[in-house]
């Protein structure tokens, strides 16, 4: 039978790529998010994709029957603009359970700006955490104890990828003494599950990831940010179109190839792919000494290409694929930005037999189709 999966922060970024991968795997996918930072521009991308509207429910973890943010923020015109019927507005969590009997949650709501978790940690730690422990009792009560989580390689003890014998993150590596409350939330997140692994019979795949570029090849779907991008690659794209004068490079003393920060950036689509192996990872059934019922699961995975890429290295990509000068001058670095943040893909090699396929310049090319246009 048709499996029935509940994406949360389905209309963001990767959620919005994640679906494709699962509809046409042939799982029934119903949505809930509050559109706080997405749009339903996402749900008329997937349409043209699938060629029909999978249940979307206006949903704000926040609270239960209260009025959609989306109003506050005056986003109301965009939606008679995509004419969007089908929208279920208001419903609270708990009604969207009852009326599916899901056999699997993937949990992609989340507020994700480093930058703002640090001038907002409250507000972070309440959306975050607080609200996740609210989706976490909602599981439990309709005994749905499947999750994939989407955490970040931002829970590594900084000082793993400040050690230069050790300088790539694995699974078993510390984690603690992160850098911004973002980080916190996704540590504090990951050690909740664990706790519901042991003792609540909780299957987790715990993901992961940390810079994820571009998009789908259709092109329907990608990373759009309206405003100043805070991402590298989106903010070098708008650079190349001259949108943007230059990019701002954050400082250059650091003890790598070029003095520049280096990342390991994964395209979105060999992420998805990693997704959905670890879905079926965790699914694959297991000898249990507890019994079916209780078996608990919190299996953790690096999902990266692990490719350390610098800044300086990244605007030489682009202006390869793009043939547009990049300009670019230094500026102030970030008061959380580490040098080198890459993390050890093997045991996704091995135990998921998964490993990221797309090169980076094919990931630039996709994304110049896009911003070309
Ligand atoms: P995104 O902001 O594009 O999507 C998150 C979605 O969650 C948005 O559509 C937003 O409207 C929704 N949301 C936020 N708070 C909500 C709430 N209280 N109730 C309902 N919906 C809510 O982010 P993304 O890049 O697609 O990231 C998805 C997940 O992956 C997040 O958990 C993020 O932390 C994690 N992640 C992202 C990256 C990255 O670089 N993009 C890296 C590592 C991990
Ligand atoms: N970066 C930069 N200028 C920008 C955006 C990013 O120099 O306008 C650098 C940033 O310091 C980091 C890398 O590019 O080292 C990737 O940044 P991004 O914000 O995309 O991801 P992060 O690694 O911070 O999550």
């Amino acid at each position: 039978m048709k499996k029935t999966i509940l994406i949360t922060g389905w209309t963001g970024y990767i959620g919005s790529h994640w679906v494709v991968a699962f509809e046409q795997a042939w799982y029934k996918t119903v949505i809930v998010d509050n559109l706080v930072n997405s749009s339903l521009k996402s749900l008329d991308w997937i349409e043209k994709i699938l060629w029909y509207k999978p249940d979307f429910y206006n949903v704000d973890l926040r609270t239960s029957l209260q009025p959609s943010p989306l109003e506050e923020r005056g986003q109301v015109e965009k939606i008679n603009y995509i004419d969007w019927k089908e929208v279920k507005w208001n419903f609270s969590l708990e009604e969207v359970f009852k009326k599916y009997g899901f056999d699997w949650v993937i949990h992609f709501a989340w507020l994700k700006a480093v930058w703002e978790s640090c001038e907002k940690p409250l507000e972070y730690f309440d959306n975050n955490i607080v609200w996740t422990i609210k989706l976490f009792e909602v599981m439990e009560k309709f005994w749905v104890k499947n999750i994939i989580f989407s955490s970040s390689a931002t829970v590594y003890d900084s000082r793993v990828y400040e050690d230069k014998n050790f300088s790539w993150a694995v699974e078993t590596d510390l984690t603690w003494n992160t850098t911004n409350p973002y980080g916190t939330t996704k540590f504090i997140t990951e050690q909740i599950l664990r706790d519901l692994s042991s003792f609540s019979g909780f299957r987790v795949a715990n993901l992961r990831y940390f810079n994820p570029i571009w998009a789908h090849e259709s092109w329907v779907i990608w990373e759009d940010p309206a405003w100043i991008p805070n991402n590298l690659l989106p903010y070098i794209m708008k650079v190349a179109t001259w949108e943007l004068e230059k990019l701002k490079v954050f400082w250059w003393d650091y003890p790598t190839i070029d003095w520049t920060w280096v990342r390991d950036y994964i395209d979105v689509v060999d992420l998805i792919e990693g997704h959905l192996k670890s879905y079926e990872k965790i699914t694959s059934p297991q000898p249990s000494p507890l019994g079916e019922r209780e078996q608990g699961q919190f299996e953790v995975y690096n999902l990266w290409v692990g490719r350390g890429i610098s800044v300086l290295e990244m605007v030489e990509v682009a202006r390869k694929v793009t043939w547009k000068e990049i300009s670019y001058e230094i500026v102030e670095r970030r008061s959380w930005d580490l040098a080198e943040v890459y993390c050890n893909p093997n045991k996704a090699k091995k135990e998921l037999n998964w490993e990221a396929k797309i090169s980076l310049e094919d990931s630039l090319k996709n994304s110049w189709k896009f911003y070309n246009k």
